[in-house]
């Protein structure tokens, strides 16, 4: 029986492992880590902020 990607409907080689093309893999991929990195850059940054507030804190 011959799959289908999931996102995109295109056929599938039966080598292919998962739900989606490998054009859709790379582009799940690409927003994962996108995503990772914003979040990242988020958490960064919101740590350096409770870090420079709580060292104002301690001069004050
Ligand atoms: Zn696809």
């Amino acid at each position: 029986m011959p799959k289908y990607c999931q996102k995109c409907g295109k056929e599938l080689p039966q080598s292919t492992r998962g739900k989606y093309c490998q054009n859709c893999q790379r582009r799940s991929d690409g927003k994962l880590k996108s995503v990772l990195t914003t979040a990242a850059s988020a958490a960064l940054l919101a740590g350096g902020t409770v870090i420079s507030i709580a060292l104002r804190g301690k001069k004050l």
